[in-house]
């Protein structure tokens, strides 16, 4: 939007413009800055929640861990599909063994009951977890590079570790808990040198984050379109109230530059505005070598008027006279009122008699005018004087001296006249 395009009054005024645009931007960052924190809350709320999710599984995980080590591992009966655990021997530690009656039965210790139980939740609701070892036996349990910086910050003190995985296919999101050496576990891995209370690895839970995500561009759709709504309608509101109150300035401003100019009696131009516009037309005339005609009109024994009729009457016979000089004029000619009941009329581009002729027709027109009044009919004659720029003339000034000259001589010579100079 270019701003000449920008609607009235705006047009008029650039510190309208300046304040409506700082205040629009100060408005659209501010909302914005709320809705992108209200995003950033929801957001953490939403990951949280998964988050809590994935620490129970967690907890859970170490709790069943702990209830195996506390007996040292438990057994079950060993038949195809329920194998032993290679990794036991490597420990030095035969996980079989055969009962009285024959059977036998293997050792299921806490890793390969939750290498198990792993299984299980991924087949049954989607969830997928692992330990993370850091001296692993298990191949399976060595740790990928998120998991890796997981157990670098336990080392450093941190309690949990998560991360919303979107780099894949689908989005998961990721949780770790550090698994720390307690006393049943020094049975086994007491022999990898660990003591009780290290950090020997870690519990890596994986939650499908499909509807997490989704969420998330939920909240962050919902919280665009309201931003922009609620940024739309403060802008239009302050537009709004903005437009009406310049919209009063401006009127304000037309009223006072009209009354600044104008003679509240009879509606013309007043003495400051008439002697201003024929200073100018005198300067253009100058310039372009043309004409300009001044004729200054002054009605005749007035006082009486006055004296006889009242003030009041005197102010409608004003009004009057001016209305016929008024309606005998071109549309360039300039009339204003420069005194009590003494009239100025600028005609640009008239020759001294063209201008003569104005002034007789004016002084006939408002001879044959009749006011009517209580009393009686009320005439009134002018008197006039014109003039017309010539080469001698240094100034508007000069011009209209010779105009006051002219209607003094017409004054002597009887009123009710046009005298030229
Ligand atoms: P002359 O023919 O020599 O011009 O005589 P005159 O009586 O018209 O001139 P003079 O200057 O003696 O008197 C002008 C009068 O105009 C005096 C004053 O009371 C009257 N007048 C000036 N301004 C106003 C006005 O606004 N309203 C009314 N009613 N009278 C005004
Ligand atoms: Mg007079
Ligand atoms: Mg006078």
């Amino acid at each position: 939007m270019t701003l000449t395009t920008w609607p009235k009054p705006f047009q008029y005024f650039k510190d309208v413009r300046i304040f409506l645009i700082t205040v629009s931007v100060i408005i659209s960052l501010f909302m914005a800055a709320i809705y992108v924190l209200r995003y950033v809350t929801v957001n953490e709320l939403l990951i949280q929640t998964v988050r809590h999710e994935a620490t129970s599984y967690a907890q859970l995980i170490v709790l069943t861990r702990h209830w195996n080590a506390r007996y040292g591992g438990v057994y079950v009966e060993k038949r195809p599909g329920v194998e032993s655990n290679p990794y036991l021997k490597e420990l030095g530690v035969d996980p079989d063994v055969r009962t009285a009656d024959g059977r036998v039965l293997t050792l299921r210790n806490p890793a390969i009951m939750t290498r198990e139980i792993s299984e299980l939740a991924r087949k049954e609701n989607s969830v997928g977890f692992h330990m993370i070892s850091l001296k692993n036996l298990n191949p399976e349990n060595r740790p990928d590079d998120f998991e890796r910086r997981a157990l670098e910050r336990f080392a450093q003190g941190e309690r949990e570790h998560w991360q919303l995985d979107r780099s894949g296919g689908k989005p998961v999101f990721r949780y770790i808990l550090p698994l720390v050496v307690e006393e049943p576990c020094l049975s086994c891995h007491g022999r990898q040198g660990y003591k009780k209370g290290d950090i020997r690895g870690g519990v890596s839970v994986m939650i499908p984050a499909e509807g997490l995500v989704a969420q998330m561009r939920t909240n962050r759709n919902q919280i665009v379109i309201d931003g922009m709504v609620t940024i739309g309608i403060l802008l239009a509101l302050l537009y709004f109230l903005t437009w009406k109150l310049v919209g009063r300035l401006d009127e304000t401003q037309k009223r006072l530059k009209h009354i600044a100019v104008t003679d509240e009696l009879t509606g013309l131009k007043n003495r400051r505005q008439i002697l201003e516009q024929m200073n100018k037309e005198y300067q253009r005339a100058v310039r372009t070598g043309g004409t300009l005609s001044l004729i200054l009109l002054d009605i005749d024994h007035f006082k009486r008027v006055n004296d006889s009729y009242g003030h009041a009457v005197g102010d409608r016979v004003l009004r009057a006279v001016a209305r016929e000089m008024q309606d005998g004029l071109r549309t360039y000619d300039l009339l204003g009122r420069i005194g009590g009941e003494e009239f100025l009329i600028a005609s640009p581009g008239s020759a001294l008699d063209e201008a003569a002729g104005l002034a007789e027709r004016i002084r006939q027109k408002i001879k044959g005018r009749t006011i009517s009044d209580r009393t009686g009919e009320i005439t009134v004659t002018v008197s006039a004087g014109v003039t017309s720029l010539s080469e001698q003339d240094a100034s508007a000034d000069a011009i209209l001296q010779r105009a006051d000259e002219a209607l003094y001589l017409a004054k002597q010579q009887g009123r009710d006249r046009v005298v030229s100079a």
